[in-house]
């Protein structure tokens, strides 16, 4: 961990490391370094403005203060943190403190789907189950997944359609039986499911067209896949 810090200060890089996931995690800490993980995290270094952290469920509140005062950001995992039961990430108690919060999907480990989208429908309905209506809506799902998400990897020019920006968008279509009714398009995206994007772009090249990768033998890589995954399980 020591290391990496420093490594990362040479090269003026960012440190990215899953942290106060489950609460085995803290006794282990405990056990093994005397401390709480954010202790550790600090003395090995990485308590600053260019580190960003996956999970954050187990921090108390005068940790979320400290990450605000050292502004370190938080990715909450809600898919992985539900299938694994590791808790609740505090999200609304982290942002009143100043912490920044991004959306993310944690590793395949712990998530079989990966889908940014279905994170933003699983954090919206497990934050709003926790602070209730008035603190949490669609909308602040999608803060989440786009600026939130920006502003934990240090790119502001991510997450934002304005002038100046980079050119990424996803775009979904709203006339397939999910949405029928529906009436608020961002809210249909994140109350009816939106799962697949009809439209993808990155830097301003078009990464999906019609719901697929173009120019992508599909059969070949699934079937690469599903001898990758056999020979793990081997
Ligand atoms: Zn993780």
């Amino acid at each position: 961990m020591r290391a990496s810090a420093e490594l990362a200060a040479r090269h003026g890089v960012r440190l990215h490391t899953h942290l106060a996931e489950t609460a085995d995690e803290d006794r282990f800490c405990q056990e093994m370094h005397g401390c709480r993980p954010l202790d550790y995290l600090e003395q090995c270094g990485w308590l600053h403005d260019k580190v960003w952290l996956a999970h954050g469920v187990h921090f108390d509140f005068g940790e979320m203060a400290r990450l605000a005062n050292a502004g370190v950001s938080v990715t909450h995992c809600p898919c992985s943190n539900q299938i694994l039961a590791s808790g609740h990430c505090p999200v609304c108690d982290l942002e009143q403190a100043g912490v920044r919060v991004g959306l993310g999907v944690d590793g395949s480990a712990s998530n079989n789907a990966s889908n940014l989208m279905q994170e933003v429908r699983a954090a919206f309905l497990l934050q709003r189950g926790r602070y209730g209506v008035e603190r949490v809506s669609h909308r602040d799902a999608l803060r989440w997944a786009t600026t939130g998400s920006a502003a934990c990897i240090g790119r502001p020019e991510l997450g934002v359609i304005a002038p100046g920006a980079q050119a990424d968008l996803a775009l979904f279509r709203l006339d397939e039986l999910r949405f029928s009714g529906a009436l608020d398009p961002l809210a249909a995206l994140v109350l009816c499911g939106a799962h697949r994007a009809d439209r993808v772009m990155v830097g301003g090249r078009w990464v999906v067209e019609d719901a697929t990768i173009p120019n992508l033998d599909l059969s070949a890589l699934m079937r690469r896949h599903r001898v990758a995954a056999r020979s793990l399980t081997a």
